[in-house]
């Protein structure tokens, strides 16, 4: 019997004995499944990053589905962590590199010149915030967003700030070679004050668009000026009215060519803006980290494209300024060559206005002018003063005899004589006809007589010859001083006085008024 109970009793510890290892498999087993469903899961977020893991990870999963242990997959395992580790590299590796071009970016970010100062010191903080080591990707994303915030926050400034241009030491050059321009030519009085405003703000300071309105200022005083002068020619007039349209088609181009940057540099604002769109849903959207990665990488290549082209615009825009301020200077240049070539031909005219024509002595203008200018001195000086007139003798014959060309020549070889008959001091006009006037200063009453008497020799001693006729022209003249309280048109009477009596007296002889 005891043998009976002594069997049911180890029945009974191998039934609980059998229970309890049952437990302990299905822990076990539910361990495992455990374990392979999490290194599944481990694998699956693994994926992505290269082919030949994914591939690795894959084989694993599907081998670790029912089975009992972990041993067939043991090899497996070991090639798997060589891979991880690997990869653990790689992508450290380019987290540095992720880190170095960006770097690279905001190096480029700080040449742009016209970044404002708050937004140069938060690239400067990010700039030093660069310095550390990436440790994810996702410390990576966020400076790429911050990066493009950069660009976003400059290029809306730029446009709100319009086309300011930059001010090169060129256009300060030009500036002052505008100035200089400026004081060497002459404006009228009522021009004064707007040329003294053009000239103050010539200085270093000076911004391009002000440069470009002195530019046309002045042009426009310029050509103001001359079209008020009533003798220019037709011809100088259209000759700087082209030079000033000229310079008013360079200005307009210049003008134009910036409202075309500006509608470039918007495409470019948009352009660079969609693409950060585009990282921005890159960021939310894809699951596949290398993807992503190489998605941002190309976004970011883009944005360094584009601010490339908007520097090479601006350096293309700057050049073309450059040559317009240097066409406009030419140009003005041109015109106040023009201009003073102008004056020079005025004078000359006023001058040509001022002699006889045929015999190329001062007419009866120059002598009015002469006469006040001695009269002057002599108020001045009390000097004595002289005014003598000269007439040929029988002229009407030598017309009459010989031609009036004959006549005319005569006149000139006459006028030349008299001309060389007196001093640097002394003057003689052609008063009109065969009539001529002298004024003569500084000769005492004692020696008047005898100087123009030699002035009459002169005049006979000519060797006229009319057709092969030897002749003698004579002239007579009558001379006065001018008197205290006398006005020097009574001492002309005077002396026009005198010459009637030397013709009565038979011609060809001087007779002094006393
Ligand atoms: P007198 O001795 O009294 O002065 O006699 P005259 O003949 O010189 O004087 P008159 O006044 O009678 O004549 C002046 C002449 O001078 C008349 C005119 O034909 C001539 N004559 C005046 N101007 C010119 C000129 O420009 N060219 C020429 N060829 N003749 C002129
Ligand atoms: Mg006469
Ligand atoms: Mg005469």
């Amino acid at each position: 019997m005891a043998s009976v109970s002594q069997v049911s009793l180890l029945k009974q510890k191998l039934h609980s004995a059998k229970t309890a290892l049952a437990e302990v498999s299905e822990q076990k087993e539910q361990n495992q499944n455990s374990l392979l469903q999490f290194i599944g899961h481990l694998s699956l977020a693994c994926k992505g990053q290269s082919i030949e893991l994914d591939n690795k990870l894959a084989k694993l999963r599907h081998n670790l589905i029912g089975q009992d242990s972990f041993e067939q997959s043991l090899p497996e395992l070991v090639e798997i962590e060589h891979l991880l580790k690997n990869q653990y590299h790689h992508v450290m590796g380019q987290l540095e590199e992720g880190r170095a071009s960006l770097s690279k970016v905001i190096r480029q970010l700080q040449r742009v010149n016209s970044v404002p100062d708050k937004v140069k010191k938060e690239i400067a903080y990010f700039k030093q915030d660069l310095g550390k080591p990436f440790h994810t990707y996702w410390d990576y994303f966020p400076k790429v967003e911050r990066l493009v915030s950069f660009y976003e926050s400059i290029l809306q400034q730029q446009l709100e700030q319009g086309d300011k241009l930059e001010v090169l030491p060129k256009h300060r050059q030009l500036a002052h070679e505008l100035a200089q321009m400026i004081s060497e030519i002459e404006f009228r009085k009522d021009q004064r004050d707007q040329v003294l405003v053009i000239k103050d703000s010539l200085s270093d300071e000076i911004e391009v668009e002000t440069l470009i309105d002195a530019y046309q200022t002045i042009l426009s005083l310029l050509l103001e000026n001359i079209a008020l002068e009533k003798s220019a020619s037709q011809e100088f007039l259209f000759a700087l009215n082209d030079a000033l349209s000229a310079v008013r088609e360079v200005v307009s181009d210049s003008y134009n060519s910036n409202q075309r940057s500006y509608q470039l540099k918007k495409q470019l604002n948009r352009e660079i803006n969609s693409r950060v769109d585009n990282v921005g849903d890159a960021i939310i959207d894809i699951d596949d980290i290398n993807h992503l990665k190489s998605q941002v990488t190309e976004q970011l290549a883009s944005i360094r494209t584009a601010l490339g082209r908007k520097e090479a615009l601006e350096q293309r825009e700057q050049a073309m300024l450059r040559k317009s301020m240097e066409t406009m200077r030419d140009e003005l240049n041109e015109l106040s060559k023009e201009a003073n070539a102008y004056k020079e031909r005025l004078f000359e005219q006023q001058k040509i206005n001022l002699l006889d024509s045929l015999t190329q002595l001062p007419n009866r203008a120059a002598l009015e002018e002469r006469m006040e200018q001695e009269y002057r001195n002599y108020q001045r000086h009390k000097h004595p003063l002289w005014v003598a007139v000269a007439d040929i003798d029988h002229f009407k014959s030598i017309n009459d005899n010989f031609g009036h060309s004959t006549g005319d020549k005569t006149l000139q070889v006459i006028s030349m004589a008299l001309k060389n008959s007196l001093r640097e001091s002394e003057f003689v006009a052609r008063y009109g006809g065969e009539e001529f006037v002298l004024i003569i200063p500084d000769v005492n009453a004692s020696d008047i007589e005898h100087m123009l008497n030699r002035v009459r020799e002169k005049v006979k001693n000519i060797p006229f010859k009319f057709k092969n006729q030897r002749i003698t022209v004579t002239v007579s003249i009558g001379a006065a001083q001018i008197l205290e309280n006398e006005q020097i048109n009574e001492t002309f009477e005077r002396a026009d006085a005198a010459l009637y009596k030397a013709k009565h007296e038979s011609r060809d002889r001087v007779i002094i008024d006393n």
